[in-house]
């Protein structure tokens, strides 16, 4: 075990988005990495925002990546004793004060300011005061007058700040609720995280952070901050782009390992290296080989790794999947051909589950008509012939492997004296209802003799 403690702190107010699930990502792989601890954290403070729901949608997205945590899911809403003592304890050593300034005097003080050419930052008045009226207060942080907040950043190198830019921030609001700046930091410190790793929109909170951490006396983390993800037109990752949602590919017929593998490459390199499973990434994933510019989601990357694992994947696996999807569509699949063989016939055809569950649905359901344009060719009249052929064989077939069918084939070619392309096209309407389907000669292997034969004499019933 190391002693590396790293943590995920998603904001329970939506779904699990492309880069929260990249960061969450990234602290998962080195956490495993190096035999420390992945903690989760719901950060619920914002009480209106925050839903069950999106607790539920976050916490099935990550077991969908495979992101098993090792301590939690803590919850900020159940901690709130801890906050309060915390607040406290800073009053009492002087990093604090009660603000008893109303909104319309902050407003004030924050126009004079901004006409005065200044920073509309909160100009103290209150620091030093004694008294304590009888009238709402909140409560802020001492920011050190002078000095500089500085950190090296494990991915952007050496960040600083000039303490007289930072303002007193509030840390516990009128109602007595506790800010997200603060509570960051004790839980941070609390759970003992050793390195913070979240997106880049955080590095103006991370200096506001660590004098907070500095005044409670608690050792400051080490940081990494994740450059941010862009659209094709490198603005900022939105639903303008696409789906955000990472949940939404799976239902589009993703798999996980393929997002996985996409997330971790938006932002990470190792060589020109492409494809990488889980295990691989374990063993591989680095900081220092994240890149210090923003990702650009580029969808058809996904799509093309997906298409990828569909190829290789386990056929037993996908069946399960697949048959998730159908029976999702009313498709009965217990009574159809064996689903792993089913799904070795799309393989090579299908980029995602979705596309594979349609390419399947003729193996469970017979079709009830044909395709127009395809039986004006191939279910003619002048077909009868080679049908009755064709069932003749198929009829007195034993083995329906794949080669069993090809000899049954070939034998209907030398009785009729016709090349396969005057067969084939004609069985695969009549069991398919239309040009396209897997090879034929595996389609008639996976349905079976009961079902190719059913079908072929439908077809033939319905030649005029
Ligand atoms: N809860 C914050 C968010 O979802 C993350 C805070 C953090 O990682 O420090 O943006």
């Amino acid at each position: 075990m190391s002693e590396l403690r790293v943590r995920f702190a998603p904001s329970p107010t939506g779904y699990l988005h492309i880069g929260g699930a990249r960061t969450a990502l990234f602290n998962y792989l080195l956490a495993r990495k190096e035999g420390g601890v992945f903690v989760l954290r719901i950060e619920d403070t914002d009480v209106e925002r925050s839903t069950q729901e999106s607790v539920d949608a976050i916490l099935q997205a990550m077991d969908w990546l495979g992101l098993s945590y090792d301590e939690g899911p803590f919850y900020q809403s159940e901690r709130y004793g801890l906050y309060k003592s915390k607040v406290a304890e800073l009053l009492e050593k002087g990093h604090a004060y009660r603000c008893y300034c109303t909104p319309e005097e902050l407003d004030a003080k924050r126009k004079a300011a901004i006409q005065s050419g200044g920073k509309p930052r909160y100009d103290g008045t209150c620091r030093n005061r004694a008294d304590q009226p009888d009238t709402p207060f909140v409560i802020r942080f001492k920011t050190p007058c002078d000095g500089t907040t500085a950190f090296v950043d494990r991915i952007k190198g050496a960040i600083s700040v000039e303490n007289t830019e930072l303002d007193d921030l509030i840390i516990q609001r009128t109602d007595g609720n506790p800010t997200y700046n603060f509570v960051v930091v004790v839980d941070d410190a609390e759970m003992g995280i050793t390195l913070v790793i979240r997106g880049d929109d955080h590095v103006n909170n991370t200096v506001r952070q660590i004098p907070m951490y500095q005044a409670l006396g608690y050792e400051v983390p080490e940081f990494a901050h994740v450059p941010m993800i862009l659209g094709a037109d490198k603005k900022r990752l939105s639903k303008r782009h696409g789906a955000t949602s990472v949940m939404a590919y799976r239902e589009m017929g993703y798999l996980p390992e393929a997002m996985v593998n996409y997330l971790v490459r938006l932002g990470w390199s190792c060589g020109d290296e492409e494809i990488f499973s889980m295990n691989d990434l374990i063993e591989k994933f680095s900081l220092e080989n994240v890149g210090r510019s923003a990702g650009v989601f580029n969808p058809d990357k996904l799509l093309w790794l997906n298409e990828h694992y569909i190829k290789t994947g386990d056929p037993e696996r996908l069946a399960v999947l697949v048959t998730e999807i159908l029976a999702g569509q009313g498709v009965d699949t217990a009574l159809g051909p064996d689903m792993p063989a089913v799904v070795k016939t799309l393989q090579d055809r299908a980029k995602t589950l979705v596309e594979m569950a349609e390419g399947a649905h003729f193996y469970f359901e017979a079709p009830d008509t044909y395709d127009e344009q395809a039986a004006a060719k191939f279910l003619a009249s002048d077909k009868r012939d080679v049908i009755e052929l064709t069932i003749k064989h198929l009829t007195g077939l034993a083995d329906y492997s794949h080669d069993g069918v090809e000899t049954a084939f070939k034998a209907v070619m030398e009785e009729s004296g016709l090349k396969f392309g005057k067969i084939g096209p004609t069985v695969r309407v009549a069991l398919v209802g239309g040009t396209v389907s897997p090879s034929i000669y595996d389609v008639v292997a996976v349905l079976g003799k009961d079902a190719v034969l059913t079908r072929l004499q439908k077809a033939l019933a319905s030649l005029g």
